[in-house]
């Protein structure tokens, strides 16, 4: 592993959804946009005032996917097939979008559709540059949701708690999870589609099972070098469509309750303290509290590239979990990631049976 010494800020965006038209008979709205980085809402505490955020990114009601995708996903794309990890994350309240923003529609396909077809694109390039000529190139997915505290493997549904692991490299994965190697977008609908149902057919009411689970998506490009020194490189992607924030009640005695009682969504509440805790600079960093933060123990304030895609409604009747989805959100704005590439020496066994082969490091740079 080679570190690389430049660190990077998570970036955060705010994506506002248009009213929705069932909604919105006349009524006002207590959100607007400033420009490209900001915007303002209602002040509670005083009508007549607003209050403005700035964040990295605002894309508006008017935003398409392909301008979600282009400024908050592509940056990062590049970085995963030289070996680092990136991880883009849908927050937000029940309805305000973020599955939307994540799988979308197959007339308006999100995030999670155009950084597979990115990924093959990349890797099409890269083969056809003659630099390239000695490497090959590997891409395969695992689907997983995480519901009250329960890892459910989304492609292989067994019903089953899957335990998380960490190896001596500190790396994050999961033994039993199934993965799928593809080799074009086409394969990747064919496994993805029938696996997201196991999610999504439940009534998209505030109760229900999957706005009340986080769903990840992991995709990993393997690069491997078929000429000495035999270099192998893994990045992985987490694209994450996050419990609906309303779960994420956590102030004072009523957070404890609503915990204790099991209403509370104890990933969503750990998630919070963990960002609490990196935008404090704290020596510990509670990641072993909860399923979620385990997981994404590298991609937050560790080693990965971080986009937390906030997605916010305008409509007055949601103004209270705007307003809390827009504070955790500039809360964080400050953590800080530091990249590095996940590159390892693998020499190929069968070209040289008389040299031993080094070590595996699947399992190492596994989930
Ligand atoms: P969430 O996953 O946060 O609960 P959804 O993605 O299911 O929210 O969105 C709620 C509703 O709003 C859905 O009917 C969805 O199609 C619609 N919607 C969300 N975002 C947009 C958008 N940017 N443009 C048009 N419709 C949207
Ligand atoms: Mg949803």
């Amino acid at each position: 592993m080679s570190n690389d010494s430049t660190a990077t800020r998570i970036k955060v965006a705010i994506r506002l959804r248009p009213a929705l038209k069932r909604d919105d008979k006349g009524k006002k709205h207590c959100v607007r946009g400033l420009d490209s980085t900001s915007l303002e809402i209602w002040n509670w505490r005083d009508t007549r005032q607003t209050i403005k955020y700035n964040f990295d990114v605002f894309l508006d009601a008017a935003s398409r996917q392909q301008d979600v995708y282009e400024k908050c996903v592509k940056p990062l794309m590049g970085k995963t097939l030289s070996g680092q990890n990136a991880s883009i994350f849908a927050y937000g309240p029940t309805g305000a979008g973020k599955t939307h923003t994540m799988l979308g529609t197959s007339e308006r396909p999100g995030i999670i559709p155009r950084a597979v077809n990115d990924i093959f694109r990349m890797i099409d390039k890269q083969k056809r540059d003659p630099i390239n000529a000695d490497w090959t190139y590997s891409l395969s997915f695992s689907y997983l949701e995480i519901y009250q505290e329960k890892v459910y493997d989304l492609l292989e549904v067994k019903g089953q708690d899957l335990p998380i692991r960490e190896d001596r490299d500190r790396t994050i994965f999961i033994p039993n999870l199934a993965e799928r190697v593809i080799s074009c977008l086409e394969d990747f609908h064919e496994l993805f589609v029938p696996a997201s149902k196991n999610r999504t057919t439940a009534a998209t009411k505030l109760n229900s099972r999957s706005s009340r689970s986080h769903s990840i998506l992991l995709l990993k490009v393997v690069r491997k070098q078929q000429l000495p020194p035999y270099k192998k490189q893994i990045g992985k992607v987490y694209l994450i469509d996050l419990a609906g924030s309303e779960n994420n009640k956590r102030t004072g005695n009523q957070g404890i309750r609503l915990k204790e009682s099991g209403a509370i969504n104890t990933s969503l509440f750990v998630f919070g303290q963990v960002v609490d805790a990196l935008n404090q600079g704290l020596g510990r960093i509670p990641y072993r509290d909860s399923k979620l933060t385990r997981l994404l123990q590298d991609s937050l304030g560790g080693s990965a590239h971080a986009c937390m895609i906030t997605n916010i409604a305008p409509e007055e009747s949601n103004y209270m979990e705007t307003y809390t989805a827009l504070n955790f959100a500039s809360k964080s704005r400050h953590i800080v990631n530091k990249p590095f590439t996940n590159e390892t020496i693998e020499k190929p066994s069968v070209q040289h049976p008389s040299k031993r082969p080094s070590s595996s490091n699947d399992g190492q740079n596994g989930t």
